[in-house]
């Protein structure tokens, strides 16, 4: 974090603010894992501080510590719109332009509070006074620990924040398996584990936890992979018919997308998810190599994220997305054949 930025915030928490907290739409493990961190730092040094999330998100993260408190906008409207406009300073934790947070965006852009963006995707927007972006970290919690840090709040890490920090971790960097994990991430970690986080139990909760659906849909989506080894390419499908016949709750296709990395020569892969009730289809995007989703996704499918990860949407029908996605890899080739 920059020293002027480090600056600003002590200046800003000096003294008692009301704070809230906002993580993206569809919260994963680095967002609400921030959200939860950064809400225990901030309360144990005397601020009024809510965690609010834009929709839902999924029961295999519902075991972190502070999840109780959490507010989610669609379902406690009245309470969430009011805490908004009394905030005094709002952390933006792990997306980067307020579209992120969906509906959420109206309130969330009137409010007159001080706007504190702590993310780690490529090209920010500009609507935050302090601004902590950085896209060589591997995750947003890895961040929040070195702001916390950078703040003086070291000794302040209780286990509950470490368990938060840790699970957000391990998310985005994929249990430590992908190029974004440095020798500073495990220093992070380690430190993490020091203060308390419980190691085992996490990577159980959000990578080894199964139900009898998700596994027999996981089955569905694999058998409904598509390989087109002259792109070396591999997608997959998932119509709300396949995923109501298995009782699809949120978070039940994480993961799934990676599947196709794991083919030989495959360094593109991509998992298109029918959503009904929005209207859309949701698309994941991963890759391998210097290939970048986040331009890919970016231009084509109004989405981002990272070199190697991104997401964006479709408001095709799934048999004109994925006729429309084909249609897009013949201008990609040489990238793809890298
Ligand atoms: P996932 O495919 O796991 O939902 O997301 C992969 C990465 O892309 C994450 O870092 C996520 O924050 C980002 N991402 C997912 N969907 C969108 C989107 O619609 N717009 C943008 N800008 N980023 C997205
Ligand atoms: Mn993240």
């Amino acid at each position: 974090m920059k020293s002027a930025d480090v600056g600003s915030l002590k200046t800003l928490l000096s003294s008692p603010q009301n704070i809230v907290i906002i993580p993206h739409k569809n919260p994963d493990g680095d967002a609400i894992g921030a959200a939860l961190g950064l809400n225990f730092y901030l309360s144990s040094t005397g601020h009024s501080t809510t965690v609010i999330t834009p929709n839902d998100y999924p029961q295999f993260l519902k075991w972190m510590p502070g999840t109780q408190e959490v507010i989610n906008f669609e379902k406690e409207n009245t309470t969430a719109v009011k805490k908004i406009e009394e905030a005094t300073v709002i952390f933006t934790v792990d997306f980067n332009e307020l579209g992120r947070i969906g509906h959420m965006k109206e309130t969330v852009s009137k409010a007159k509070a001080a706007f504190v963006m702590v993310d780690h995707h490529q090209s920010p927007a500009d609507y935050a006074a302090i601004m902590y972006s950085d896209v060589n970290l591997s995750s947003t919690c890895e961040m929040i620990f070195h702001m916390i840090v950078a703040l003086g709040g070291l000794e302040l890490i209780t286990s509950e924040m470490a368990d938060c920090l840790y699970a957000g971790i391990v998310t985005d960097t994929g249990s430590f398996k992908y190029a974004s994990t440095t020798g500073k991430t495990h220093r992070v970690v380690a430190t993490l584990i020091d203060k308390g986080a419980h190691s085992a139990e996490i990577h159980k909760n959000i990578f080894d936890t199964n139900t009898a659906s998700r596994l027999h849909l996981l089955g569905c989506a694999l058998n409904n992979m598509v390989i087109l080894p002259e792109y070396n390419t591999a997608y997959i499908t998932l119509s709300q018919e396949e995923l109501d016949l298995h009782q699809f709750k949120k978070g039940d296709t994480e993961g799934f997308v990676n599947y196709g990395l794991t083919l030989a020569g495959i360094i593109f892969a991509v998992i298109f998810i029918e959503n009904k009730e929005e209207g859309i289809i949701k698309i994941s995007f991963r890759s391998e190599g210097s290939f970048s989703v986040n331009e890919f996704a970016r231009k084509y499918f109004e989405g981002g994220g990272h070199t190697n990860a991104a997401g964006g949407k479709s408001n095709k029908n799934m048999e004109d997305t994925v006729h429309y996605f084909r249609s897009l890899l013949e201008d990609h080739k040489t990238a793809l054949s890298a």
